[in-house]
């Protein structure tokens, strides 16, 4: 017995979502019909409007829906230390913690050569380019301790040393292989005050 071919495509979608299987997808198809019309057209417009509207800032590469982001306009952030992180929830996370105040550059990746991401598909140029460009004098790696965190770290830190620029890594009070995104903000904090040259 297969589903009416609606709702088996609604499932289909739901199973293109990271860590859904197909009977969590068929839970939340099947919500989503229990739904009445108002929530499902503005779940289907949030969805639409979100991919429509948030972008990379063109200058640090963060996620959002203005050019440059909230934090590249922030005249109060400290243009001097500029944190790089692979990813824009990494953003939200050390924002959340309220410590950093200085200015970010999101990778967008991290170099994975089993998966065939070199340094090239990431925003690294672009990270070179604020180092000659903006008045830097630190450069704080906030990369997860993962195979793949340390290849990008040890590859910036190779391609940043010519331009004398100090280059420093969070410290982790987490195990190795752990989520800089699911950190709480006392470890997140504390990893940024424990931060070493590398
Ligand atoms: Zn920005």
């Amino acid at each position: 017995m297969q589903f009416t071919p609606p709702l088996a495509r609604l499932i289909e979608q739901f199973q293109k979502l990271p860590g859904i299987g197909p009977k969590s997808a068929q839970r939340m198809a099947f919500f989503v019909l229990g739904m009445n019309k108002d929530e499902v057209d503005e779940f289907a417009f949030a969805i639409v409007d979100a991919k429509e509207k948030v972008k990379n800032c063109s200058n640090c590469f963060h996620l959002s829906a203005q050019d440059p982001c909230e934090i590249c306009r922030n005249e109060k952030r400290d243009p001097a230390t500029l944190c790089v992180v692979s990813d824009s929830k990494d953003v939200v996370a050390l924002e959340r913690t309220r410590e950093f105040k200085g200015r970010y550059h999101v990778l967008t990746g991290l170099i994975s050569p089993l998966d065939g991401k070199g340094p090239d598909q990431l925003s690294i140029r672009e990270l070179i380019a604020r180092i000659t460009e903006e008045e830097i004098s630190e450069v704080i790696l906030a990369i997860n301790p993962t195979i793949e965190g340390d290849a990008t770290v040890l590859y910036l830190k190779n391609l940043l040393k010519p331009s004398g620029v100090k280059v420093t890594r969070i410290a982790f009070g987490l195990p190795v292989g752990a989520d800089l995104e699911y950190a709480d903000d006392v470890t997140l904090t504390r990893a940024m005050e424990g931060r070493r040259e590398v």
